[in-house]
């Protein structure tokens, strides 16, 4: 439902979405406009040119665009994305005691949930804001990665951290021990997500199994934590459930086992492929060899369920460039991936804290620039045949991840 008004010379438009209440409001040059979930939380803005997002840990990154340059981004610090919660809450408050009072003539009265999220969004200050991501805190540890298309799934730890955590470029588990929730903890966990999320879980899609490898979780272990999942979710309403598998090596499950997956509801797993290059996943010291991904991509797709298969441009620089097109190309192609399915291209970001980076001076390797990742990126893309219709095929950048 759209609800259309003036505030003064400024056209306003109040869209009532299922899952989001979305505000613009026209500008001398620009419309401004900020969307909340039902919550009342901050989700999205546009203002200044910026495009805002804030994530359910409380962290707000803007990204912009100059003409002619590419897209730039920055993590906003604490002080300043409460500078910004604070703006925002006084614009919408002001807007919304214009609408109380009869000052914004609006062509429809506002609906209740509208009202309701009005109200919440004018309640979400600083404090407020930084009381939720202390929640969010006390409820998950910290989220270390999700595929693009997972950042608005609700994502439910099983397991906590890497059951491998050797990866030279990887970071993101390397705080916790890898374990195994128990059904009744796991229980806790999830109803603990669903409180905190509230009225704000009209924004999610899907259901993300955490952390990083939660499918290597043995059948009879994995089993009962999937049916507290439906205890406490309505797993088809939200779009089925969705999980990364890492290091193929370790609990090979069957397209039989895929098969029962898919009946409570699994849809889609996403495997960190890397490369198709034995010798430079051995470098960066990912488990598993390329065939037990095919293997592991062969069985998900006979058991019904689609895959994302993530493969990291640039890493071994130009040492192991050749080796890692033509290996990826020859690998994916055995996959014989499909409509359903999705190929990410990732690019290697390295930081001097990453293993990578000192295995990487060790052995000399010599870096690719930007341009030549991307031309990486496009060499593999020529290369792949697929037998039916394309997957789709797209860019991950983890530097713009957002839960
Ligand atoms: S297996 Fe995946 S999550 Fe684990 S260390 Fe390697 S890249 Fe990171």
């Amino acid at each position: 439902m759209i609800v259309l008004g003036h505030w003064g010379s400024r056209p306003v438009t109040i869209s009532i979405k299922p899952n989001c209440l979305t505000v613009s409001i026209d500008g001398p040059k620009e419309a401004i406009v900020y969307s909340f979930d039902y919550a009342g939380r901050l989700w999205t803005a546009f203002l200044d040119d910026i495009a805002y997002r804030r994530g359910l840990d409380g962290k707000m990154v803007a990204k912009w665009r100059l003409p002619g340059s590419e897209r730039e981004r920055q993590w906003l610090m604490p002080e300043a994305a409460n500078a910004l919660i604070e703006r925002i809450r006084e614009e919408i408050s002001g807007l919304y005691a214009a609408i109380q009072s009869g000052a914004v003539g609006l062509n429809a009265p506002l609906p209740p949930a509208a009202e309701l999220v009005f109200e919440r969004a004018i309640r979400f200050d600083a404090a407020h804001s930084r009381a939720d991501a202390a929640q969010y805190d006390a409820v998950y540890k910290p989220v270390g990665i999700l595929p693009p298309d997972q950042y608005m799934a609700v994502v439910l730890q099983a397991t906590e951290g890497c059951s491998f955590n050797t990866c030279t470029f990887c970071s993101f588990y390397k705080d916790r021990p890898f374990r195994i929730k128990k059904p009744d903890e796991f229980r806790r966990h999830a109803r603990e997500v669903q409180d905190f999320l509230g009225d704000g879980l009209s924004l999610r899609r899907a259901i993300f199994l955490g952390d990083a490898n939660a499918l290597v979780v043995p059948m009879p272990r994995l089993l009962p934590l999937l049916e507290v999942v439906h205890e406490v979710y309505d797993v088809a309403a939200l779009g089925g459930l969705y999980a990364f598998l890492d290091g193929f090596s370790a609990e090979k499950k069957t397209a039989r086992d895929y098969a029962l997956l898919a009946r409570r509801g699994l849809a889609c797993v996403y495997i960190g492929l890397e490369s198709g290059n034995t010798e430079l996943l051995d470098f960066l010291k990912k488990p598993g060899k390329p065939e037990d991904s095919i293997e592991a991509v062969r069985a998900m797709k006979a058991g019904g369920v689609a895959v994302g298969v993530i493969v990291l441009l640039g890493a071994g620089g130009h040492t192991y460039a050749e080796a890692h097109v033509r290996d990826t190309i020859q690998v994916i192609n055995a996959m014989d991936l499909s409509e359903d399915d999705i190929l990410y291209f990732s690019e290697l970001v390295v930081d001097e804290n990453l293993l990578y980076a000192r295995d990487a001076y060790q052995a000399g390797l010599k870096p690719l620039t930007r341009d030549e990742r991307i031309a990486q990126g496009e060499r593999i893309e020529e290369g792949l045949r697929f037998s039916g219709r394309t997957p789709q095929i797209s860019r991950y950048d983890i530097r713009e991840f957002i839960y």
